[in-house]
């Protein structure tokens, strides 16, 4: 019943969008976090698309998750773990 009122919406507004949104690359291929466009974090070169340094493509997708999202993924890279997200594009 609280779904038919809103609540998820309202759930989604207050943790998500009014919280930690960030957009960030989603490499289509192997599913994890590429480099941002215009980013210097890698090396010294600066990238004009979003490119995923393990596949060496530009093939990303820009997704909304959250940044403590992006946090996990990164600390478990960091202890080795690779967390792999599939996307799909948004059809329109
Ligand atoms: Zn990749």
């Amino acid at each position: 019943m609280a779904v038919a009122h809103g609540a998820s919406a309202f759930a989604k507004d207050r943790m998500f969008e009014q919280s930690d949104y960030y957009v960030a690359p989603i490499c289509k291929t192997c599913g994890t976090i590429a480099i941002p466009a215009n980013s210097k974090t890698y090396g010294t070169s600066v990238y004009r698309k979003a490119r995923c340094p393990s596949c060496k493509t530009s093939e990303v997708v820009e997704t909304e998750i959250p940044y403590s999202t992006k946090r996990l993924v990164q600390m478990a890279q960091g202890m080795h773990i690779k967390l792999k997200m599939n996307v799909v594009p948004k059809s329109t």
